[in-house]
């Protein structure tokens, strides 16, 4: 661990990641959750906090939770409890927010992260709790006013709170992409960190080994991967700098600022404020029978961790190309469609990843696509490799393949008989354009009788040429062999 060590610092970092569950209605009213409405569109009595309105408890973004904590290996407490947290901010206006402070539904908990060189490193989850999102406030649309937008106000969240156990900002990367992709392959959040789906308050302190935690500074509300790993580089930066000078780290909570790359104070937290936390009196303890945590475990997909142990076990892939297929729950499926269309599914696995994560991936790149937008089947990939495994096209011939694949969208079964690409096996014609090429080409040939052997690639290359490409490689080089022995 202590290769991590920064000019003697080690650096600690926990994380509260901010996860708007997938419903299509708010945590305690059936507004619709659905983003991009115009403002105050999607707020019902209740959600504005009119007098006697009552909360009904949505228990699918329950049950969303419930598979979360599942998934990352958490116990689901049959009993959990919603409390108060008093407040005022224009964009509350009930003056309290409805969350889960001291019986959170998910205790414990890990997620499993592959460190840079390879190794395993577990990061544990304290808890995950469920929470209301708040309205916004809107500065930017009048020089004199702000607005009040409460369209997001009830959104169910889940508030996912990692222990102290990150010492890097690498490490804390990793586990909210790990985290991002466990969420996705269950359905739990969309996880779209533009749409502020998915929102992180990273927690990071520095201190010397063996020495009790230094106080952290809490950067908020962190919407990107990279401005989550470039604030805390700045921010472990900043907080050497300062301890090295002398100063002290006062607990207290920051901003990023994304167009300077700094982190600024945002409000000091050295008196925690009083929410005054109480059970929120219209909803009563949320009680889980164990039938209902048993039938949703039983529903729970093939996880990412699980599906890449297969894949490196079942289809001989690397590590680093499982890692890259099983990250978009898509991909893997189209990778596996892929694999089952082949003639030869084992033999051509690993031939279908080359192809997927290469060729692939540079195109739908270049084009700015994701795999479902192809205008071809997935299929074809398979039906490609395929053609090379029969021999039918050598892999130089492939690539013609594939380009006219994405150019057409044809089967490249269609292709390569309409082009007359199939390669060729016949041994008369192949032994027949070597003589031609042996007599063609007596100087070299006369250089490699003398023990010049690098020229046999020349033979094959000229044999190669005058058969268009076409030639099988193998049959080439044993003939090839046989004449140039003679
Ligand atoms: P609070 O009750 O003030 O919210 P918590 O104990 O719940 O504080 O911790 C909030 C987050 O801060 C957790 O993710 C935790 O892992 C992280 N954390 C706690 N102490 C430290 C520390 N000294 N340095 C970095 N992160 C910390
Ligand atoms: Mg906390």
């Amino acid at each position: 661990m202590n290769s991590n060590l920064i000019k003697g610092w080690e650096v600690i970092i926990g994380l509260e990641v901010h996860a708007q569950i997938a419903t299509k209605s708010k945590l305690f009213s059936s507004s619709p959750t659905e983003f991009g409405a115009d403002p105050n569109n999607h707020v019902s009595f209740y959600d504005a906090a009119m007098p006697g309105m009552l909360p009904v408890l949505n228990t699918h973004a329950v049950d969303q939770a419930i598979k979360t904590g599942i998934a990352v290996n958490g116990k689901v407490n049959k009993i959990s409890r919603f409390d108060r947290k008093n407040y005022f901010y224009p964009d509350l206006p009930s003056g309290y927010q409805i969350t889960q402070m001291f019986f959170p539904i998910i205790t414990g908990g890990y997620i499993d992260i592959i460190l840079q060189d390879g190794r395993n490193k577990r990061l544990n989850i304290h808890h995950i709790h469920m929470e209301q999102d708040a309205g916004k406030s809107v500065h930017d649309m009048s020089p004199s006013n702000s607005f009040i937008d409460l369209n997001r106000a009830g959104i169910p969240l889940m508030e996912i709170v990692s222990e102290p156990d990150m010492r890097s900002s690498y490490e804390a990367v990793q586990y909210v992409k790990s985290l991002r992709n466990i969420l996705r392959y269950i359905g739990a959040c969309d996880c779209n960190m533009e749409k502020g789906n998915l929102r992180v308050d990273a927690n990071i302190s520095i201190h010397k080994p063996n020495t009790p935690f230094g106080n952290r500074a809490e950067i908020k509300n962190l919407n990107s991967t990279k401005f989550l790993g470039d604030a805390l580089d700045y921010e472990i930066q900043r907080q050497i700098l300062e301890t090295e000078s002398g100063r002290k780290i006062p607990q207290e909570t920051r901003l990023y600022d994304t167009h300077t790359g700094e982190t600024r104070t945002m409000r000091s937290k050295e008196n925690a404020d009083d929410y005054r936390y109480f059970p929120d009196p219209d909803l009563k303890p949320l009680i889980l029978e164990q039938s209902r945590i048993d039938k949703i475990k039983s529903e729970l997909p093939e996880l990412p961790d699980a599906k890449k142990k297969r894949f490196i076990n079942d289809y001989k892939l690397t590590e680093f190309d499982a890692s890259i297929l099983v990250e978009d729950k898509v991909v893997a499926d189209y990778y596996e469609r892929a694999v089952n269309a082949s003639k030869t599914p084992n033999k051509s696995a690993k031939l279908i990843a080359n192809w997927i994560l290469g060729e692939l991936f540079a195109f739908l790149n270049k084009e700015n696509k994701n795999i479902n937008e192809l205008l071809f089947p997935i299929e074809y990939i398979a039906y490609l490799v395929d053609l090379i495994q029969d021999k039918t096209i050598s892999g130089k011939i492939a690539k013609t393949v594939f380009a006219e694949m994405i150019e057409t969208n044809n089967n490249p079964r269609d292709i390569v008989k309409k082009l007359g690409l199939e390669q060729i096996q016949d041994e008369n014609v192949i032994r027949q354009a070597i003589e031609e090429v042996l007599t063609n080409n007596p100087k070299q040939l006369e250089q490699y009788k003398a023990g010049k052997t690098a020229l046999f690639g020349f033979f094959v290359g000229q044999t190669m040429k005058a058969l268009q490409g076409k030639g099988n490689p193998e049959i080439i080089n044993s003939i090839l062999r046989e004449e140039l022995s003679k």
